[in-house]
């Protein structure tokens, strides 16, 4: 088990139960919801850069 933030509201992701998914220049995004998903690929630029430090 592996917990991920979603870049587009921040909230935490557990891989295994991930709404959805995307990849990124080679880098594997989780998101809490389509919506969310959706909001990253039209922008994947502006939210792969806001990875948060942890
Ligand atoms: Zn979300």
């Amino acid at each position: 088990m592996a917990n991920h933030t979603d870049p587009v509201c921040g909230m935490k992701v557990d891989d295994q139960k991930a709404a959805a998914q995307s990849t990124h220049e080679g880098k594997t995004y989780y998101f809490c919801s389509q919506s969310c998903k959706s909001k990253f690929e039209q922008n994947p630029k502006q939210y792969a850069s806001q990875q948060p430090v942890s």
